[in-house]
């Protein structure tokens, strides 16, 4: 085939991330965001990664994402990487909630278009996004295979008994409320990346993924297959995050509205824009949050301290569910970056063949590395997840399936 380039865009309710990769080698050609979409002083950043290629701005105001895609397709084409480019294999979305239906990377055509908007009612912040941005897409290149590739895929090999929530099984099924995960490309990248380290196949190993970035979320990988992962019917479910409550006893909720007189969105609110580690401390940024540490600052060492108790709950939740743990990788801003989470997640669980060794788990690195002890039993690892790549790779491996299939 001789289209290698795949375009990957990440429509989100204000903002499109996009990068243009070429499948050879992998290689980058360019990367760039439109942000605060609809707003007065829209910001599209365009970095060419060709060479001499230069970052560009422009600060004027976007109205929509029709706008916003064709402003991205200007600027490719200013790099003679326009959408029009023969070398164009197809274009990758990111496509939050696949419900049930799409267990893998799928061609968009008009039932796809529909099913995605069936799901609204259960993704309302990301599906409508990402299905103006797939409706853009189309209109500007009709002819040129689009891919969505699902957060949820991943996560639909999780067995009834970790897919279902204990509730009446009737209502369940009317509203599709299960437990469905997020985050799936990247802890599908992050688990197979981690076997390559360990320099096995990764139908041997079992993994404990903890992808902890703004939204964080944990999952248990037996043999490269999903078998648990802590967000739910919705990204708020499982672990503290930046701004998202993550676990809570849920008649938390009727007490906020029968005693608090607080409206459903209003909670909706609360949980997901002002609590986790905002609501704890005020920051959601683990960095200033370590720095307030260092200043002695008490609510910033409570919330990290809730922040990690949770973590490792859930690794001690996920080590039990898998039976023999051979990896627990950490992925993500906070995974890649933070040592101290690191260290203070496996803290005292040496019972369990874990720990890290503080000289590695110090070094700082962009590249995939092992930070326990030599002979650990488990290997803690630290795994920089690669969403994009992964995007790029699935919707790959499909246009040039389908060209081979056509060819035979
Ligand atoms: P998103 O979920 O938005 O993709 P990222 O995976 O980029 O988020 O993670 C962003 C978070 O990573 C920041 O809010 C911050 O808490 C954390 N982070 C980034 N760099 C560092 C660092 N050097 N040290 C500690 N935490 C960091």
């Amino acid at each position: 085939m001789t289209a290698t380039r795949i375009l990957v865009l990440n429509s989100g309710s204000s903002s499109v991330k996009y990068q243009l990769l070429d499948m050879r080698d992998d290689a980058r050609l360019a990367v760039g965001l439109v942000e605060r979409i609809g707003e007065e002083t829209s910001r599209l950043k365009h970095t060419p990664l060709t060479e001499g290629g230069r970052a560009r701005e422009q600060n004027r105001a976007i109205a929509d994402h029709d706008e916003a895609l064709k402003a991205v397709a200007e600027e490719l084409a200013r790099d003679g990487l326009g959408l029009d480019s023969p070398e164009l294999a197809a274009i990758g979305h990111r496509v939050v909630h696949g419900g049930q239906l799409f267990t893998q990377p799928t061609v968009i055509d008009g039932a796809v278009l529909g099913e995605v908007e069936r799901l609204i009612p259960v993704a309302p912040l990301h599906n409508p996004a990402n299905l103006t941005g797939i409706r853009t897409a189309m209109s500007l290149r009709p002819d040129l295979p689009q891919v969505a590739v699902f957060d949820t895929a991943f996560h639909t090999t999780m067995p009834e008994s970790a897919a279902r929530y204990a509730i009446d099984v009737a209502t369940a099924d009317e509203h599709r409320i299960r437990r469905y995960g997020f985050h799936g490309t990247s802890h599908a990248y992050v688990s197979r990346r981690t076997a390559e380290l360990l320099g096995r196949r990764p139908e041997e190993v079992n993994v404990i993924v903890l992808h902890l970035g703004n939204g964080a979320s944990a999952s248990a990988v037996r043999g490269g297959v999903c078998v648990d992962t802590s967000m739910g019917l919705t990204p708020l479910e499982g672990l503290v995050m930046g701004t998202r409550s993550g676990d809570v006893d849920p008649a938390v909720i009727f007490h906020l509205m029968r005693v608090g007189k607080m409206s459903a969105d209003e909670i909706d609110v609360l949980l997901n824009k002002k609590s986790g580690l905002t609501g704890l401390c005020g920051d959601n940024d683990m960095r200033e949050i370590r720095r307030r540490i260092d200043e002695g600052d008490e609510a910033a060492r409570l919330a990290f301290e809730i922040y990690v108790h949770r973590l490792k709950k859930y690794i001690g939740a996920y080590y039990a569910v898998l039976g023999r743990v051979d990896a627990v990788a950490f992925t993500a801003g906070v995974g890649e970056n933070a040592a101290p989470v690191r260290e203070a997640a496996v803290a005292g669980l040496q019972e369990l063949g874990l720990a890290v060794d503080g000289e590695l788990n110090a070094v700082r690195s962009d590249e995939p590395r092992i930070v326990s002890p030599e002979h650990a039993r488990v290997a803690v690892a630290v795994v920089p997840t690669d969403e994009e790549l992964e995007i790029a790779r699935q919707t790959y491996a499909l246009v040039a399936n389908r060209a081979g299939e056509h060819h035979d």
